[in-house]
């Protein structure tokens, strides 16, 4: 058992883990942006309990946003974030530089995501997907897990990460976690931070119509029930974006509740934009 190490540099990560890798030990990984809270834990804790030894990587990557203001205010709480990770044994923390991670020009591989990543999030955060493929796929290169940890908060990524992973043919498990809620059942996020408590009771209404959205199917088609949700959607003091019931495995629009689908909402709670899903049972 190993006291969790910080490491900053993208050799020194080789160094620590070339014991584990010679015993062909299986290292687990979890990407977060940091700010981290009981979601990106219970990531960890699923690793922790899977994997020989688990690297948390906090690194904001600026390619994934495609406004500045955004990138600028995203929370950043890196020794909080650390005192957390102390409670993990057999955990390496990498925090590396923008400069350690973007080393050279080389354009990222061109992946088609087959229409995955142009719906709901990509159309709304044009770009927004081919920088979170560019920098897991570095993180992955660097890093070679054989495991690799994501929330089911952020649904449409993990089916962008398992398309990266299938076309690059990369040796490596993506392993989907369930979502940890406040007990008002607002999905936890480190946005939340930014929110004021005016605003996170508003918040209140993306759980409360995802629920609405699961509790009424079957007693409406899926377009009347979108319509009926995002009407109690608008009910409250969020600016919504989409408010969609889509397929589960590629996210194109449904016809029926024969098929496996997702409720997918982003909305803006003043200035602070939040994203939930529910898949449908
Ligand atoms: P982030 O730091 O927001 O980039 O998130 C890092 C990882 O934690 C991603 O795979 C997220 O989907 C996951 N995550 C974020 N929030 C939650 C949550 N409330 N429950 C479970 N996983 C989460």
């Amino acid at each position: 058992m190993i006291a969790p190490t910080i490491i900053a540099k993208i050799n020194d990560l080789n160094a620590a883990l070339l014991s584990w890798r010679t015993e062909n030990k299986s290292i687990g990984f979890v990407p977060t942006m940091g700010a981290l809270h009981a979601g990106h834990s219970s990531l960890i804790h699923e690793a922790v309990k899977t994997c020989d030894v688990v690297v948390v990587s906090i690194f904001v990557n600026p390619t994934q946003f495609n406004k500045a203001e955004d990138l600028a205010q995203y929370p950043k709480t890196l020794e909080a974030d650390l005192l957390l990770l102390n409670n993990f044994t057999d955990v390496i923390i990498f925090v590396p530089e923008v400069s350690e991670i973007y080393q050279n020009d080389l354009p990222p591989t061109k992946v088609d995501f087959n229409s995955i990543s142009d719906q709901l999030e990509g159309k709304f955060r044009p770009g927004h997907f081919d920088g979170v493929a560019q920098v897991v796929e570095i993180l992955f290169n660097i890093i070679q897990p054989r495991k690799a940890f994501f929330g089911q908060k952020d649904y449409q990524q993990v089916l962008v990460v398992k398309r990266l992973v299938k076309t690059l043919q990369l040796p490596i498990e993506i392993i989907a976690c369930p979502t940890k809620r406040e007990l008002n059942g607002l999905a936890m996020s480190s946005r939340n931070l930014l929110l004021n408590s005016a605003e996170i009771k508003d918040a209140e209404i993306i759980w409360k119509t995802l629920c609405f959205v699961q509790e009424q199917k079957n007693k409406y088609s899926t377009i009347e029930l979108q319509k009926l949700a995002s009407e109690l959607f608008n009910s409250g003091n969020l600016t919504l974006e989409y408010l969609e019931i889509v397929n589960a495995s590629d996210l194109s629009p449904v016809k029926d509740w024969e098929e496996e689908c997702v409720c997918c909402i982003a909305a803006f709670c003043g200035k602070v934009r939040l994203i939930d899903n529910l898949v449908l049972i």
